[in-house]
Parts: C-alpha cells; sequence; structure tokens
C-alpha cells in the first residue's frame, strides 16, 4: 500500500539527550537531501540504508548538528521508506526541525499512525501492536513482558494455529458437500469433532490466563485500611522508603488517601492508606461499611494494619467489615509487642522495617501467586479474552449440534468463530477496532 508522507517528534517533548524525528513515506528521502548537508562526502540520495550519518540539520529559521539514518522499505518499522533525524534534545529544536519536514511536503502524522501502517503494509499484526503500546505504557517488568508477548507475535501465531486447525475442519465439510458418500461424512464429522475439541480446549487454557495477565499488565491495587494511629503511614513510609505520608501521633492527622507504589518481585503495587475509617468514632461502622465497600471493589488486596501493643473491639470491628479472601492482616508494632494475635498474618515493625521482607511476599502470594515465570504466555487485553469467548461460544454451540445439525449449516457457526479468532490478528478486524487501538498511542510512535 502507499500513503502520503507522515512525520512527527518521536520522542517526548521535554529537554533531553537526544530527539528523533521520523518521516515515513515516499518522499522522505527526498525531505532529508533539502535539509541535511551530511559532514562526510556520500550525499544523501546515496545513503546506505540502517547506517547513521554525521551533518548538519537544518532546520525552521535555525540549524543543528546531528545524525540522520535511512531505512528503506519494506525493510523498515512501517514498511515504507522512512528518515529519521537524531538532533540535540530540546523542545525548540525538535520542533524547528519538524516545522521544516512538514513545510517540505510531509503532513503531521496522527496517533500511532506510524505503527497503523506497519499493521496496514503487513509489518505486524494487531495484537502485536497492541502489546507494542502496552510496553510503551507499561511502569513495571511484568508489564513489559505481558506486551512483549504479544509484540513478537506470541498470540497470534497460536491463534493461527487454531484459525488452521478451523480451516481443515471447514474444508473437510466443503469437502463433504462436494461427495456426499455416507461413509466420507462420517469420517468428516470425526475430523471436525476433533478439530473443534482441540481448539475449545486450547481457547479455554488462553482464557484462564486472563486474570493473572491482567494483573500483570495493570500492576496489583492494595488499599491500606485500620484504626488510627496503627502504623498505617508509617507502614507505607517503609514501604516506599521515603517520607510521603504525614506520620503523627495524633489519631487521625492523615486524612486524605496517600499513595504510592513499589515493585515486588517485578510486578507493580499500587498502594493507597485511606483516611476515611479515622473520621470519627461513632460513625465507625456506617463509615467502615461505606469505605469499605469502595475499597473492596477497587483492590486486589487489602492490607488491615493493626496494632499489636493495642487491639481493640475497634479494629475486631474493621476485621469483620473486611475480612474475606483477599484480606491480609498485618500486626505492626512488633518491637513494642511481640505476642502475634490470633487473626495476623504476619508480625511487623513499620518503624524498625522488621520483617517487610515477608509481607511483601505474601503480597506476592496473594495476587499474582509465589515463584510467578513473568516469561510464561498470559492473556492480559480484554479485547483478546472477549474475542476468544465469543469463538468458544461458536465452536462449543457447534460440537453440541454435530450429530443433529448437517455440516453444512454448522459450518455458519464454526466460520464465525474463526472470524472471531481474527479478530485477534487483525484479519477480520472492522475499522473501528483498527481505528479505537491506534488512537490510544502517541503521536510520533
Ligand atoms: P496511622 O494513623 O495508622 O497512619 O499511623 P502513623 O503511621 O501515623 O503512626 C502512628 C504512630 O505510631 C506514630 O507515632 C508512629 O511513629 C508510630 N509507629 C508506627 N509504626 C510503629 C512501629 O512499628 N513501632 C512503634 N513503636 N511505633 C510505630
Amino acid at each position: 500500500m502507499t500513503f502520503d508522507t507522515i512525520s512527527a517528534i518521536s520522542t517526548a517533548l521535554v529537554a533531553s539527550g537526544v530527539a528523533v524525528i521520523r518521516i515515513s513515506g515516499d518522499d522522505s528521502l527526498k525531505i532529508a537531501k533539502e535539509m541535511f548537508a551530511p559532514a562526510g562526502k556520500t550525499p544523501v540520495e546515496n545513503f546506505e540504508p540502517n547506517k547513521m550519518y554525521v551533518g548538519q540539520i537544518n532546520a525552521d529559521g535555525f540549524s543543528d548538528h546531528g545524525m540522520c539514518v535511512y531505512f528503506k522499505g519494506p525493510k523498515s518499522f512501517t514498511g515504507e521508506d522512512v528518515v529519521e533525524f537524531h538532533s540535540h534534545g530540546g523542545v525548540a529544536i525538535a520542533k524547528g526541525i519538524l516545522r521544516k519536514i512538514l513545510s517540505l511536503g510531509a503532513r503531521l502524522a496522527n496517533n500511532g499512525e506510524f505503527t497503523k501502517r506497519a499493521f496496514m503494509n503487513g509489518k505486524l499484526s494487531l495484537s502485536s501492536a497492541e502489546g507494542l503500546i502496552d510496553m510503551i505504557n507499561s511502569e513495571s517488568v511484568s508489564g513489559v513482558k505481558a506486551g512483549f508477548y504479544l509484540y513478537r507475535e506470541k498470540l497470534t501465531n497460536e491463534i493461527t494455529a487454531m484459525q488452521d486447525l478451523i480451516t481443515d475442519a471447514l474444508a473437510e465439510i466443503d469437502a463433504d458437500m462436494d461427495f456426499p458418500e455416507e461413509d466420507l461424512q462420517i469420517k468428516s464429522t470425526i475430523n471436525v469433532k476433533n478439530a473443534l475439541i482441540e481448539v475449545t480446549q486450547k481457547v479455554d487454557k488462553l482464557k484462564s490466563t486472563y486474570r493473572l495477565g491482567r494483573t500483570l499488565k495493570d500492576g496489583v491495587k492494595v488499599g491500606i485500611v485500620g484504626k488510627p494511629n496503627t502504623g498505617k503511614s508509617s507502614l507505607l513510609n517503609a514501604l516506599l522508603n521515603y517520607e510521603k505520608a504525614i506520620v503523627s501521633d495524633i489519631a487521625g492527622t492523615t486524612r486524605d488517601i496517600v499513595e504510592g507504589n513499589i515493585d515486588i518481585d517485578g510486578v507493580r503495587f499500587y498502594f493507597s492508606d485511606t483516611a476515611g475509617i479515622r473520621e470519627s468514632d461513632d460513625k465507625i461502622e456506617e463509615i467502615g461499611v461505606s469505605l469499605s465497600k469502595r475499597i473492596l471493589k477497587e483492590s486486589d488486596v487489602i492490607l488491615l494494619v493493626i496494632d499489636g501493643s493495642d487491639f481493640c473491639a475497634e479494629d475486631q470491628k474493621i476485621y469483620d467489615i473486611v475480612k474475606g479472601e483477599n484480606l491480609i492482616v498485618a500486626q505492626n508494632k512488633l518491637d513494642k509487642n511481640g505476642q502475634r494475635l490470633e487473626i495476623a498474618d504476619v508480625c511487623i515493625s513499620a518503624l524498625q522495617k522488621k520483617n517487610l521482607e515477608q509481607l511483601k511476599q505474601l503480597l506476592v502470594q496473594k495476587t499474582v501467586g509465589a515463584g510467578i515465570d513473568l516469561n510464561g504466555d498470559f492473556l492480559c487485553e480484554e479485547r483478546h479474552y472477549f474475542a476468544l469467548d465469543r469463538a468458544n461460544q461458536k465452536f462449543k454451540q457447534a460440537l453440541e449440534n454435530l450429530d443433529i445439525v448437517p455440516l453444512d449449516i454448522l459450518s455458519i457457526d464454526i466460520k464465525d468463530g474463526w472470524d472471531a479468532l481474527g479478530e485477534i490478528s487483525g484479519k477480520t478486524a472492522t475499522e473501528d477496532i483498527i481505528n479505537n487501538i491506534f488512537s490510544k498511542f502517541c503521536v510520533g510512535k
């Protein structure tokens, strides 16, 4: 496919070491020739692909000393001719270079347009593009790995293999219609059945990784609760390793939700220390219930902090409200009282930073599971999950009706399932789905 020539600043618009301004399209090299004066003897039109050339970048009203690289299509990210200028990373510099490129005939790229072109030119699948955006947006190692799984086409390859099995099954049905002998029909019914069983099992297996994949991609939300003065802010500080929350021994000093995040075993944990339960003693239950409902809804795990040296009915009340599968009870102030309370999962001292590692491991165990292999294959995109779900509904329906409905009628369901699978790689994705995905990208990617 051929498109017009586009350009954008590919690096963040902040003062930095280097900025990259990218051009993609047939006129890329022509534009580079107009504005780049190489320091060496090779003129721009003779630039060897994939090689960096030093020289002067003549921007809009000024020049910079930088580098230029040419990627010859189709061996480029977009599949088209691409040129990149690597300039000094000043905002005015990058903008001036971009303005010059635009004045020479390129159009400003839309969000994700470079990647969209790569998709349209068959350089990557839709799920690979989604993996790329996941990687860019991820703040944790686990999120980057989840994105990389998609980006490297591992999911697309699995889906394609499933589609191939279905394609074979559909071919058998077609052949049956051409030669409708009885014994051939029985044989192809068995083959279609086997293919459907294999694919539905594979789809179910993939679907079962979704919850965990989502957690690895988005991180874990931890709601810290507890009555005033148990040491919640101190714990948050100790975990984050800096004084973010206000620590005070006057109960109720910290009123806002104080937040922070850390990575544990490569997974991001987002903590919020809620102040609502501190508001008033007599209203404790009412406020506690509404607050805990919100926290329970929004958090993946609740961390109840109790003071081992001052456990009372109020703590018990909060415990009764928040107790459940996703609760961890941390008994704090171990330095004051070493006696473990029955409800405690772990005894810590926020002040002396004791047993915090134990608490962190407990958080991992409760949420992603101990010893999780981040290199495993996890489904992490809701869109993929629902496409697989729709595909399996169709395949399972076909399986149920296999002995009742004629094969050629069944093939309609099977084909629908095949189409649903194809949405993941993009083979059968609608224009709306495609546009929606690329609109989430930043300009320049
Ligand atoms: P919050 O109201 O639950 O957020 O509690 P804070 O973090 O503000 O702590 C209340 C008081 O308990 C402060 O004086 C802290 O220094 C103290 N504190 C917190 N953790 C510990 C601990 O592990 N041991 C002891 N002895 N005091 C602690």
